[in-house]
């Protein structure tokens, strides 16, 4: 039986592409029994009824699932910042990270709006590019308005499910419109295809970018760190987890603990000050968390 990807869910029906075939199906078969319901992102195995038409049989064991916008089998984050308006900022992009270290999705740091930033605004943003580079980031400058760096992101998405996160405004759907101009997403608009309003309720579709797929709704809309424990957010700064490596203690937290690798790195310049800050910060943020039961 013929396999594909679910790409987009609408009103019972799931829209399976298979190669650059689309197939619309309905869901029968044994799944069902399991109280599966097929997300956008899965992979199915299918039944063609003819050349347009068949039956979902199958749901392969799923890699990861977002809840908002429901995907399976996200590789990828494409964090999107703006340079300027809103400003870039270090701690909301750390936020963002941690949040897509700990669900195993693999991150790729997007600056645009590169066209608007002066001398002064530039060099502050290569700067920071360079760190997160030396962290172990990928890290792409863009201007959607003179569509500078764009073709840098095909080659990451190339092979992938990709969503986009970051906060209203920066760019998102521009982005998108670069990548796909026959869409003609709006942009700039709380009704746009990506910053929509909180309220509508809509579904999500995977958009074809070269071999690639991106969501055309953002993830991570949450930036609360709900099921992240103290001892997980080492693993979610890759150069603290590196230097971790040199702590005396196993179980050390980077924090009042004597012979800290972290911290002698910090110390050295080697991690940057903020970084080590916002790792801080949310350590002291998760400990305050109140019990949940
Ligand atoms: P989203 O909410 O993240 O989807 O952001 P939008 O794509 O809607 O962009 C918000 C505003 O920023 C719009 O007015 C865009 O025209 C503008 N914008 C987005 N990207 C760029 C860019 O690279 N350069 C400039 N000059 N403006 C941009
Ligand atoms: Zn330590």
């Amino acid at each position: 039986m013929p396999e594909g990807k679910i790409v987009k869910a609408l009103s019972g029906f799931y829209y399976v592409l298979d190669d650059n075939k689309m197939i619309q199906c309905r869901g029968r078969g044994v799944f069902r029994k399991n109280k599966i319901t097929p997300l956008v992102g899965d992979e199915v195995v299918f039944q063609a009824e003819n050349d347009l038409e068949g039956y979902i049989m199958e749901v392969k064991t799923r890699k990861n699932e977002l809840i908002r916008p429901p995907i399976a089998n996200v590789d990828q984050a494409i964090l999107v910042f703006s340079a300027v308006e809103p400003d870039f900022s270090t701690v909301l992009l750390d936020r963002f990270l941690v949040l897509v270290e700990f669900n195993r999705i693999e991150p790729l740091i997007c600056i645009t709006k590169m066209d608007l930033t002066n001398d002064e605004q530039q060099r502050k943003i290569k700067i920071y590019a360079e760190q997160y580079t030396t962290a172990g980031y990928k890290v792409i400058l863009t201007s959607s308005e003179t569509e500078a760096g764009v073709e840098l992101l095909s080659p990451h998405v190339n092979n992938k499910i990709s969503v986009f996160a970051g906060q209203s405004g920066v760019g998102k759907s521009s982005l998108l419109n670069v990548l796909r101009p026959d869409l003609e997403l709006k942009t700039n608009d709380i009704s746009s295809h990506l910053g929509r309003g909180k309220h509508t309720t809509r579904h999500v579709e995977l958009i074809q970018i070269g071999n690639g797929l991106i969501a055309d709704t953002p993830g991570f809309s949450s930036l609360e760190f709900t099921n992240i424990e103290a001892e997980d957010l080492t693993s979610c700064f890759p150069e603290i987890q590196r230097a971790s490596e040199n702590c005396k203690f196993r179980a050390c937290l980077h924090g009042t603990e004597p012979k800290c690798g972290v911290k002698k790195e910090v110390e050295s310049g080697q991690i940057p000050a903020y970084r080590y800050e916002h790792y801080l910060n949310f350590l002291q943020e998760i400990k305050d968390r109140k019990p949940r039961y």
